[in-house]
């Protein structure tokens, strides 16, 4: 299989995890998850977990820097030479630009960006039922895709768990980030001709449907 490099742009609950990973067993590279990655940090009370801990919480970004040099860690490894998938990186101009860079450095280029559009009704509904598995990061919601039995990751059997910060309180305040923040990435990368726009509404497999289609139109 080819090698393919993407980006997945959108809000919170646009879908990014769930195509993600399914973008990730097809094609078998490596799914870069910074929210995952931070959020395991932040459990283990690493030092990046620590430091990353007091924005998570409040629905605020990581401070540019730290992102950059954990995601420039992590493009280096082995597991990414056959390509990758970045989910919720870039998330500023700034980190748009230092991937760029660090993308070049590597001798590399992006092969597209695909934007999951999804009305803001969706996307509050869904991250208010929203449900993840410890053990392996699937991805349940507690009306729309339930897990087969209460509270158990259909996959591995592990526990699952709402994300702290997809409370309401924090939900208002992530969604503010992303359109004051990260929104403006569309444009950016639509100036780059490298935006792919997929309606992201839906069930997760006519979404599937839809990535695939878009995968295809990029010659993968
Ligand atoms: P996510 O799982 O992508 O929704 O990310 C959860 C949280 O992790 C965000 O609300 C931020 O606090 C932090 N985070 C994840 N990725 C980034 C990033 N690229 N830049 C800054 N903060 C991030």
């Amino acid at each position: 299989m080819c090698a393919v490099r993407l980006i997945l742009l959108g809000p919170p609950g646009a879908g990014k995890g769930t195509q993600g990973k399914f973008i990730q067993r097809q094609y078998e590279i490596c799914q870069i998850s910074t929210g995952e990655i931070l959020r395991k940090a932040a459990e283990e009370q690493s030092p990046l977990g620590k430091k990353a801990s007091q924005y998570l919480d409040k629905g605020k970004l990581v401070p540019d820097k730290v992102m950059v040099n954990l995601v420039t860690e992590r493009l280096r490894r082995e597991d990414c030479k056959r390509g990758f998938i970045l989910d919720g990186f870039p998330r500023t101009v700034a980190q748009a630009d230092s991937l760029e860079e660090m993308i070049r450095e590597m001798g590399l280029k992006l092969d597209g960006v695909l934007y999951f559009r999804v009305p803001q009704g969706v996307v509050i509904q869904r991250l208010a039922g929203r449900r993840t598995c410890k053990r392996c990061g699937t991805l349940f919601h507690a009306a729309f895709n339930p897990p087969r039995r209460p509270n158990l990751c259909d996959r591995c059997g592990g526990e699952l768990y709402q994300r702290e910060d997809d409370r309401e309180e924090t939900v208002a305040a992530r969604l503010h980030v992303y359109e004051t923040q990260t929104a403006p990435l569309i444009d950016y990368y639509r100036r780059k001709g490298l935006v792919t726009e997929i309606d992201g509404d839906g069930s997760a497999e006519v979404i599937r449907n839809r990535v695939l289609g878009a995968l295809e139109g990029l010659g993968k």
